[in-house]
């Protein structure tokens, strides 16, 4: 399908729903914002999906292992990463327009406009005074700019006492002294300041009280820090190595639209890659070659994928790059790369009084190692794959199928097995190979309705092959084998089905792609 189409997004939206792969989450109640329900195809394909992550980093890479840590972590792991102080937000709404702003942005903003006014004053007197301008001088004693800076000075002052004594009724006292106003609707008719972390907490036990607070964790990559020492002792393992796991991670996302691009509860496939300090950005380079080579190995198209390289870093970042997708809503982060040195190991030494370090034979000495991070989310992943995969086709006989093209290997459904007509022994002949089929590859029966609508069926769910059973094969075993992509029959003794699920459908083939 056409990208950048306005429609494509509602048509896979409705068309998940439709064919049981996505539905709202508790729909009788009205559904959940940005949670949803993976249904009886969706679970299919994306434990396809994860699997095919699985095994390309984990299981056939020998120096990377796989954990599966508690979604529930010790409170100080949060302090340790940052994320207790640097994910809060105090917001704030515009009751006219209903736009959420964080506070402290609109009072920045208000700040760089009197820094505007200040900046005007001193190109003026430049262009006033020529080459004997001295602007230290200028700035430090011209009424109105030292009044423009005090103003300046007493604004911040009041914002960081409101942030630090959490006083969030003088925060918006303070939005309102300046006179604020919402760019969308003009008004200045506020909400109180809420402090928003995008965390999620909860009590751990009956007793309430800070001491007994607990996350649910933001990002899977916490789990594998906090076991770095675990998994480098118990299984031996020498720099360079990684650590990956898929797991569920947890976002008060406040903005959360775009389906299942951005949701409060999603899943993340996460790899934590343990090198020796200086080894990193050669590792950066490698990590983003082998994941890009990942992404296309699908065949989801070249052009869909671009390198987004980050430009501000976060402090404890040497390098860091997104691999983008064209969704169906333009280009997108999809995967994010990073090198993100020995922060998060040596703040958790420092939390938690332990020593995260390596002994290094070679040079003789511990240190703490360098991190390079391939972090992709399992959603993200998902929808990707159904937008390049969804297609509509208008026929040569003029008729028209919705068909998913989704790689064979992640397909939900590799086989359906369909008797022609449900009597003559028909049905029990495709029952019979269905048991043989069903040992490794997921197999459909279906009996009702005509065979054309049948298929129809198939290619919507993205069943790479239907097996037909009719009145010949009660005579000479052979079936006919019809594909999706090219709707191609071809009659083949029943004995070659297996051939041609095992070549159409192979995870083996897509992972040497890589
Ligand atoms: P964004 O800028 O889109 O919010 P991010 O930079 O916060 O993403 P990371 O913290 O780097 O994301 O998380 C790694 C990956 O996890 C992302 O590349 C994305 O695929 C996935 N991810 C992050 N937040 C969400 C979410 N709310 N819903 C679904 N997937 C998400």
């Amino acid at each position: 399908m056409a990208k950048n189409d306005d429609n494509l997004l509602k048509k896979i939206v409705s068309h998940s729903k439709e064919y049981g792969f996505i539905f709202p989450s508790s729909e009788i109640y009205d559904g959940l914002a940005a949670t949803y329900d993976y249904g009886q195809n969706g679970v299919e394909l994306k434990n396809n999906i994860k699997q095919y992550w699985w095994k390309a980093m984990v299981q056939m890479n020998e120096n990377i292992v796989g954990i599966d840590s508690a979604i529930f972590m010790h409170p100080t792991t949060w302090k340790a990463s940052g994320h207790v102080d640097a994910f809060n937000d105090p917001l704030i709404d515009n009751k006219d327009s209903k736009k959420r702003y964080r506070a402290d942005v609109l009072v920045e903003d208000h700040i760089a406009k009197i820094e505007g006014k200040i900046a005007k004053e001193v190109a003026k007197a430049a262009k006033r005074f020529g080459d004997a301008f001295n602007e230290d001088e200028f700035v430090s004693t011209n009424g109105r700019v030292v009044g423009y800076k005090e103003k300046i000075a007493a604004i911040e002052k009041r914002m960081q006492a409101a942030i630090d004594t959490q006083n969030y009724a003088d925060f918006k006292a303070l939005i309102e002294d300046l006179d604020i106003f919402c760019p969308v609707s003009g008004s200045k008719n506020w909400t109180d300041v809420r402090q928003f972390n995008l965390m999620f907490s909860t009590e751990l036990g009956s007793v309430a009280g800070d001491a007994s607070t607990i996350y649910l964790r933001p990002e899977t990559a916490q789990g594998i820090f906090v076991n770095y020492l675990n998994v480098q002792k118990s299984g031996r393992m020498k720099l360079p190595f990684g650590i990956a796991q898929i797991g569920k991670a947890f976002r008060n996302e406040i903005i959360a639209r775009q389906f299942i691009f951005r949701m409060r509860e999603f899943e993340q496939m996460e790899m934590q890659f343990f090198v020796k300090p200086g080894d990193e950005l050669d590792w950066y380079e490698k990590w983003k070659e082998k994941r890009m080579k990942w992404h296309k190995a699908l065949g989801l198209g070249d052009n869909s994928y671009r390198f987004h390289d980050h430009l501000n870093l976060a402090h404890y970042a040497n390098a860091a790059a997104d691999i983008e997708y064209d969704f169906p809503m333009g280009f997108k982060e999809l995967e994010g790369i990073h090198s993100r040195t020995d922060f998060d190991l040596t703040a958790h030494e420092n939390h938690s009084g332990k020593k995260l370090q390596f002994f290094d034979p070679q040079e003789n000495k511990n240190y703490v190692p360098y991190v390079v991070e391939t972090s992709i989310g399992l959603d993200r992943m998902f929808l990707a794959v159904l937008s390049a995969a969804y297609n509509e086709e208008t026929l040569e006989d003029g008729s028209e199928r919705v068909v998913l093209n989704i790689p064979p290997a992640l397909a939900p459904t590799k086989v359906a097995v369909l008797p022609l007509t449900k009597k003559d022994g028909l049905p029990e002949k495709a029952r019979e190979l269905i048991n043989k089929l069903k040992f490794d590859f997921t197999a459909q029966y279906d009996e009702k309705d005509a065979i054309g609508k049948r298929y129809r069926r198939q290619d919507a769910i993205g069943t790479p092959f239907c097996v037909t059973i009719d009145h010949q094969t009660l005579e000479d075993n052979t079936v006919t084998i019809r594909n999706r992509d090219s709707m191609e029959q071809v009659r083949v003794p029943m004995e070659e089905v297996r051939t041609t699920l095992e070549k159409g459908t192979s995870l083996t083939d897509l992972l040497r792609k890589n």
